[in-house]
């Protein structure tokens, strides 16, 4: 459903728009863990073990600039299944409509890929990068540099001619001592941005923290699947570093029982809708998209 882009105000200074670009299939196992090591291939597992999970990319804009965080599956993917290689592309099957790519969703908001001026990429896995050729024009692109290290030493893991259309430049996250690990980068060095390291999934994986009139937002990547993980401490299936992970998700445990913190938003969460995030000084306002 098309919905209309509200300018920026005095009132509300940050904008996240929580976009769906359709949807995952995968086992239980992949946001939930399993005691079968097996179980997150999906291999000799019945149908009641598989679910369907949103797979989300964010459009912040904020008076410094409008970045992208992450670009979902590009719609196109779904008929070309038959090609996949590697292990995320045998373990998750895309489900997207013509209309739910990226581009589709900034053009409901009167926005060309060219009005971005950066895409930042949680990490590298396939329903993350699967649509930077939508928003390729784009102005820059940039992962964390440990991120493309690692997806440069494991092509099992990731597929480098998924980003083969633009340059992804690495950012060094500083010593902060925010987030699990105490790194983190400020994306307009005022703090309102911030990319906080939360690895554990993936080496340079990262969420972030969106804050206005002292309160704050978590975008929480794929460091956590749904509220379900850090209320009952449920680590990912797929982990390149298990004791990181079990730090990641305390950490998001913390924020979430922050009083300043206003939610928590897990990339493939079931129960979070696509919605518009309006902060302001003393005020934030939840717009449904779908309502
Ligand atoms: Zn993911």
């Amino acid at each position: 459903m098309p919905i209309s882009r509200i300018q920026l105000s005095e009132k509300f200074m940050i904008k996240v728009y929580v976009f769906h670009t359709g949807r995952v299939r995968v086992d239980q196992a992949i946001p939930f863990g399993d005691k079968n090591p097996l179980a997150v291939t999906g291999l000799f597992r019945g149908q009641d073990k598989k679910l369907r999970l949103p797979v989300s990319a964010y459009l912040i804009e904020s008076p410094e600039g409008r970045i992208l965080v992450d670009t979902g599956w590009d719609p196109e993917s779904g008929k070309k299944r038959g090609r996949f290689l590697g292990i995320m592309k045998a373990i998750s099957t895309p489900i997207a409509r013509e209309d739910e790519g990226v581009d589709s969703k900034l053009a409901q908001l009167g926005l060309r890929p060219a009005d971005i001026d950066e895409v930042f990429l949680s990490h590298l896995d396939l329903d993350h990068v699967d649509g930077i050729r939508l928003v390729r024009d784009a102005k820059r692109f940039r992962a964390s540099a440990e991120e493309i290290k690692d997806a440069k030493e494991n092509p099992f893991r990731y597929d480098k001619k998924e980003w083969s259309d633009v340059t992804i430049e690495p950012f060094e996250f500083q010593n902060t001592g925010i987030g699990p690990v105490g790194r983190s980068y400020d994306v307009f060095g005022n703090g309102s941005v911030v990319l906080v390291s939360t690895p554990g999934h993936s080496s340079g994986l990262f969420a972030v923290k969106i804050t206005e009139g002292g309160k704050y937002v978590i975008l929480a990547g794929d460091s956590v699947y749904a509220r379900r993980s850090w209320e009952e401490g449920l680590l990912p299936g797929l982990m390149a570093d298990r004791e990181a992970a079990e730090k990641s998700l305390e950490w998001i445990r913390s924020c979430a029982q922050d009083p300043n913190c206003l939610g928590v938003f897990a990339n493939h969460d079931p129960e979070i809708k696509e919605q518009v995030i309006e902060m302001g000084k003393n005020e934030l306002s939840v717009e449904d998209r779908l309502a």
